[in-house]
């Protein structure tokens, strides 16, 4: 059993301002890469130009990164690190911004990768520039994973680069999540719960790499009746969402996400449904298929979220997330693509059958 997140992380209010001195350890000149609009009206962007500023560390900002990134605005962000010297890259923001990050630090260091062979296995690892993340949604993780997923639109493919890339820095602060839409942080945290549940119903699950999903329910199933609630999410819960995020992060970094996921890819390529509905719907039909070769699994699974049986766990999915209409000719599609996906159908637990994959097709998508 191994454990490995080289990330070095800390989770705390301030924590960009509390630790300054790590961030200024990392390089010389910042390219830092943000979404569009979020991360200037957070405060995000705010706390690190400051530090950097106020240390004489030139920066450049690159705002230009879309929900679920390219590989051409991966491709303008190397290019612009580039001709700025960085040596270093910065991403502030949700999963896309800090999974653009990773790639354009790869691409970076790699001037011969073109972005659209990102998702080629590559001969032997390739080195990146070190990567801090400054997450603010608690949904992906993906300050503590080693994953970037990227999306080539020329190919109409939206996977995981198969290059591995930790971010050497992660500061996580809650505080960011204040101008949150209540459906951001539901989404998001859907995302969250769903890397935990992967990681449980996984072959890679072991008794060491257990104990983030498990603490990470617990923790999860505090902000359930918030989450669930038709109120905004009290502020006193942003850290434990954050924190329960990050050790979601840090139980797939171990075990890789699993079907849910790989399902989930397809319905935002064909209908920009958000990344976390998009897994969350097809959640609860894999635990249900699950159950029938790992129950002791579901069982505990659905004994941390204060779950009294599988229909619970349908029904509040169904309250946080709604149901997800495609048209018969788009679902056949999925389910073809899915059939074939053996990178995720080899993780199940007691495998997957056609049936099986078929089943949770049924189950969880309307037929329009
Ligand atoms: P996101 O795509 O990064 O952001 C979604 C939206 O939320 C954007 O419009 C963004 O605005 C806004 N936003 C971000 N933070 C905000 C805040 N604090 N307040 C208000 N608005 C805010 O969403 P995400 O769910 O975090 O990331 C999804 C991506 O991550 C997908 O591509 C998914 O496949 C990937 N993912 C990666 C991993 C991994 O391990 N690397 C795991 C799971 C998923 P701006 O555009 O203005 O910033
Ligand atoms: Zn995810």
């Amino acid at each position: 059993m191994r454990f490995y997140v080289p990330t070095d992380i800390y989770v705390e209010k301030d924590c960009v301002k509390n630790h300054a001195k790590d961030l200024l350890a990392i390089g010389k000149r910042a390219l830092i890469m943000t979404g569009h609009t979020s991360a200037k009206l957070n405060g995000s962007l705010n706390d690190v130009t400051e530090i950097l500023a106020a240390n004489n560390v030139p920066y450049q900002v690159f705002d230009q990164v879309e929900e679920n990134p390219s590989t051409d605005t991966v491709a303008n962000a190397a290019q612009t690190a580039r001709e700025f010297n960085a040596d270093f890259i910065i991403g502030i923001g949700g999963g896309s911004a800090i999974d653009a990050a990773k790639a354009a630090a790869l691409l970076l260091v790699n001037p011969s990768l073109a972005a659209d062979n990102l998702h080629q296995a590559p001969a032997k690892p390739l080195s990146h520039a070190p990567v801090v993340a400054v997450p603010t949604t608690c949904g992906t993780g993906s300050e503590a994973t080693p994953v970037a997923i990227i999306t080539n639109h020329k190919i109409n493919l939206k996977k995981s680069i198969p290059h591995r890339i930790f971010p050497a820095l992660a500061l996580v602060d809650g505080k960011y999540l204040a101008s949150a839409k209540k459906s951001l942080i539901v989404n998001t945290a859907v995302d969250a719960l769903s890397h935990m549940v992967e990681s449980i119903l996984n072959i890679h699950s072991n008794t060491f790499n257990r104990m983030c999903p498990e603490y990470g329910l617990k923790l999860w199933s505090q902000c359930k009746d918030a989450l669930l609630s038709d109120t905004a999410v009290d502020s006193s819960l942003y850290e434990k969402l954050m924190l329960t995020s990050t050790i979601a992060g840090m139980s797939i970094a171990m075990t890789s996400t699993a079907v849910p996921h790989g399902m989930s890819y397809d319905l935002t390529l064909s209908k920009g449904t958000p990344h976390g509905p998009a897994v969350g719907y097809f959640l609860a039909a894999y635990v249900e298929i699950c159950q029938k070769n790992v129950p002791q699994d579901v069982a505990k699974i659905l004994s941390l979220l204060q779950l009294q049986n599988l229909g619970e766990f349908y029904e509040m999915l169904r309250k946080l997330i709604g149901t997800c209409s495609v048209t018969r000719e788009m679902k056949d599609k999925f389910i073809a693509a899915m059939k074939v996906n053996h990178s995720k159908l080899e993780l199940v637990p007691g495998g997957m059958t056609p049936e099986d994959i078929q089943y949770i097709y049924d189950k969880s998508l309307v037929v329009e």
